[in-house]
């Protein structure tokens, strides 16, 4: 298939896009492409510790599969023979998924989720099922109840969360993109914090079906790539309506990957910028990095550069994302995660006669269940429960709808004269030191702090590179209005055409072997 010596490059450095045409011209083989990914993974996840579950023979027969389909002419699909992995809340047929839970291990889901499902349609290869926070709660991808997933930056910090062995997986080279879900900033935080380019699609646009349940009314999929054209590649082809989820939206997408290519051309002219000041602005500073406070300004500065107009925009009610943020999600995960009994999926503990099924349910969530899976079914139980359930789960949804009317508010309403996109830092700070947080879950917490308010109101977010700060990188998020996604990937790629700097991503084999291996 592929002449011999015909490509010599390490084919886990090649973008998606390269890939795609190396496949379709037969330089190179499904099974090459695999086989480097394969071999990567072999190299560096024991350190790494991305990946939950790799099966190589089911890779290598998939892109086997696609090889032989090619060279008989047959009808493949847009992606065929590129590698994917999954974060492994997306259920997979016939393929371990765990949420990062103990209490799904050895769970084999009979079917496949939407997102799955058209992956595998366009004739992508599962690589494999990728580490996460238990459940997807967290911001570090230390509450995996598996291991910890390292930052392939700098091996002694975090990855970011909860999709953290998806951003540690494309940022280290062990795949060349990944699907990550993101409820309160599960996509974009493990994004900034490894370099890469995250995007939370606006609510209902790409489909749940499958998805584990953490926060149904927050939950969505998106792509985690290390271009800004190959996430938008990805999310075109996970998103769309769905008549399985109900609250599937039924409406085509905005044309997304034309969107990164007019955005790569580098004119923002006539764009309305607006940066929010309660994200990291004057007098809302406490918590965020200088060095990060410094990178967006930076990026801001070069997006007038392009020709964007920018200008402060207040937000007020977004000072209170986080305590709704975390009424709502833990309320929604303590209905959620009830299915969780012992009787119908993975783990069950006391099945030996001598329990009655009260006390086998009990003995299964007690030690299927991690710590902080536990904190959030008794956050939001107690957040449900009567004599409460105004004071706390009410006064939440309020709020949210204050939020909402902020963002209605910044891109002017019905009357117009609002601004296109709103942008903040993507994180407050760069990634941390493994352990430093963990024992501080309000610290944890805040690193959510710039992502909530578009994940409570729905609307897209993208996180996009904007170079390093202490040698770590730095995220800019640029949001957008409801189904405006287009606008994401835009200004995304017309800053990252910008700062080229900002694109190092640096191979595993070149950094140092922690300490702790
Ligand atoms: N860090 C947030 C949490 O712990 C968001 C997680 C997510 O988006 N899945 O809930």
């Amino acid at each position: 298939m592929s002449t011999p010596g015909a490509m010599s490059t390490d084919l886990t450095t090649l973008d998606v896009a390269a890939l795609q045409s190396a496949l379709s011209t037969g330089e190179v083989s499904a099974v090459e492409v695999t086989r480097a990914h394969l071999d990567r993974i072999a190299a560096d996840d024991a350190r790494l510790g991305a990946y939950l579950h790799v099966d190589p023979d089911a890779a290598l027969a998939a892109a086997a599969e696609v090889d032989r389909a090619r060279a008989a002419g047959g009808e493949l699909g847009p992606l065929a023979g590129i590698p994917v992995a999954l974060k492994d809340v997306v259920v997979t047929e016939g393929v371990p998924t765990t949420s990062g839970s103990k209490i799904l291990e050895g769970w084999r889901p009979p079917y496949d989720a939407t997102v799955a499902g058209r992956l595998k349609a366009a004739g992508t290869v599962l690589l494999g099922k990728t580490n996460m926070d238990e459940f997807a709660m967290g911001s570090s991808t230390e509450n995996s109840a598996y291991r910890p997933t390292r930052n392939p930056w700098d091996l002694d910090r975090i990855p970011g969360g909860s999709s953290g062995g998806s951003s540690a997986a494309v940022a280290g080279h062990l795949a060349p993109w990944a699907i990550g879900t993101d409820t309160g900033g599960s996509i974009r935080q493990p994004a900034a914090v490894t370099g890469l380019v995250g995007h939370k699609p606006t609510y209902g646009s790409v489909s749940r079906y499958g998805l584990i349940a953490f926060s149904s009314s927050l939950d969505q999929a998106g792509p985690m790539a290390r271009t800004v054209l190959d996430a938008a590649l990805l999310h075109e082809a996970i998103g769309g309506h769905d008549p399985r989820d109900s609250t599937s939206i039924d409406a085509p997408l905005p044309g997304l990957v034309a969107a990164a290519r007019q955005g790569a051309r580098g004119d923002l002219s006539g764009l309305k910028v607006g940066v929010v000041t309660e994200l990291g602005g004057d007098g809302h500073q406490e918590g965020y990095g200088a060095g990060v406070l410094e990178r967006v300004a930076a990026a801001v500065a070069l997006l007038t550069e392009l020709g964007a107009e920018v200008r402060p925009v207040s937000c007020p009610s977004f000072d209170l994302a986080l305590a709704a943020y975390y009424l709502i999600a833990p309320s929604e995960a303590s209905s959620n995660l009830a299915r969780f009994d012992g009787v119908r999926f993975g783990l069950r503990v006391g099945d030996d006669g001598s329990a009655d099924l009260d006390e086998v349910m009990a003995l299964t969530r007690e030690q299927g269940f991690g710590p902080e899976v536990k904190r959030r079914i008794i956050l939001g139980t107690y957040a449900l429960s009567s004599g409460y359930y105004e004071a706390y789960y009410g006064q939440a949804q309020k709020v949210r709808t204050l939020i909402t009317r902020d963002f209605t508010a910044a891109y002017g309403g019905a009357d117009g004269g609002g601004v296109d996109v709103l942008v903040s830092p993507t994180s407050p700070t760069v990634a941390w030191p493994i352990g430093a947080r963990v024992d501080d879950p309000i610290a944890m917490y805040a690193a959510d702090l710039c992502t909530l308010p578009a994940s409570l109101a729905g609307v897209p977010a993208i996180s996009v590179p904007c170079g390093l700060s202490e040698g770590l990188p730095v995220g800019l998020q640029v949001m957008a209005p409801a189904l405006a996604d287009d606008r994401c990937y835009r200004v995304a790629a017309a800053l990252e055409a910008a700062q080229d700097a900002a694109r190092g991503h640096r191979l595993l084999d070149e950094l140092p072997t922690p300490a702790a291996a």
